[in-house]
């Protein structure tokens, strides 16, 4: 078997064209939605994904405005600030792009949030609702993950769907949204025993641990679905030869920037395997921002009650 990749960018620009059209409708009602990040320090990765959400904001015709704060700033200076966007009612989103600084209390700043402003869906007011099945802003990167699967036409109902990693971010609110949607679930975490025998019984899988091709072929059942969320950068070469090969595109990419990326999930032994498999990149990545910009979007919509 040879897997149907599933294309994470094209089902992405659908969403973004579909929020448009939905943003356009809410400006003709005087309403703007608007989406605030803070960036805290000068670290240029996070930099670029500050910089690429404020571009995908201004396309959509979503308001967009970027703070940035000094690395320096302390806990309590940070929830300030997110206090003043709370009261801000030009503001429906509010993001804060992690990771902070080690001093910083990361948990207190997310929970000084506006629930209905948590576009991230981060807070333990949203966690709560999720787990409970009520209305609630949810996560991006796993609601992206249920719509990839959703416009592929998998319905997890009934399957055997296996989360690998148990963050606060992707696994736990991953499991909890196959739950709903019916799956029998299984969470791997690193303490996990027999960790392949498990993936091996899946019908779905959903690989969010952060360790490059730990997946492969053989951990897989035939005609499983495949959903790689890791994002990792492989820079030695030795690796990209044993991950991708001769893959021109990757080497081509892997000698204009000195790395390439990579999932969780090997994609070269994968494929054979499974039925559907996305791809890294162009798979579940660009489904985060798509799914932001949508959560901002309800979260205009909620707090207006419209
Ligand atoms: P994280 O907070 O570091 O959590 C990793 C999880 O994986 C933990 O639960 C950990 O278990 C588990 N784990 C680590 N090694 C394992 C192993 N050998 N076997 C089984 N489980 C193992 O990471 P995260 O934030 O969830 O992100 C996971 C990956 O997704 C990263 O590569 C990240 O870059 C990527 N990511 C991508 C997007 C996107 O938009 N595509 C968004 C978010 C994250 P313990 O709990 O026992 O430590």
């Amino acid at each position: 078997m040879t897997a149907t990749f599933i294309d994470g960018t094209k089902i992405a620009e659908d969403i973004k064209t579909e929020v448009a059209a939905e943003v356009k409708q809410l400006q003709q009602r005087g309403i703007r939605p608007g989406l605030s990040v803070i960036l805290v320090g000068d670290d240029a990765a996070s930099s670029s994904y500050v910089n690429m959400k404020a571009r995908t904001c201004e396309k959509l015709g979503i308001n967009s405005r970027k703070i940035v704060l000094p690395g320096s700033i302390q806990t309590a200076e940070l929830m300030d600030q997110v206090r003043k966007l709370n009261e801000d009612d030009t503001i429906d989103g509010i993001l804060i792009q992690l990771p902070l600084p080690k001093h910083v209390n990361k948990h207190a700043v997310l929970e000084s949030v506006d629930p209905r402003k948590d576009v991230d869906g981060f807070h333990s007011s949203n966690l709560g609702s999720l787990l409970l099945g009520h209305e609630a802003l949810v996560a991006c990167t796993p609601f992206g993950v249920m719509t990839l699967l959703k416009r592929s036409g998998v319905n997890p109902e009934g399957k055997h769907a296996v989360v690998l990693g148990r963050s606060d971010d992707v696994g736990k609110p991953q499991a909890v949204l196959l739950m709903h949607a019916n799956a029998t679930v299984t969470i791997c975490h690193s303490k996990t025993r027999n960790l392949a025998e498990i993936v091996r019984q899946a019908d779905i899988i959903v690989a969010a641990i952060g360790k490059t091709a730990l997946v492969t072929g053989d951990m897989v059942k035939p005609g499983a679905v495949v959903m790689d969320v890791g994002t990792n950068r492989v820079s030695d070469r030795a690796t990209v030869e044993r991950l991708f090969g001769s893959d021109q595109a990757r080497w081509q990419e892997f000698e204009k920037r000195s790395y390439v990326w990579a999932g969780d999930v090997d994609e070269r032994s994968v494929k054979e395997v499974a039925s559907m498999l996305t791809p890294v990149p162009g798979g579940v990545g660009p489904m985060t921002i798509a799914t932001l910009m949508k959560n901002t979007l309800v979260a205009a919509r909620m707090r207006r009650g419209i």
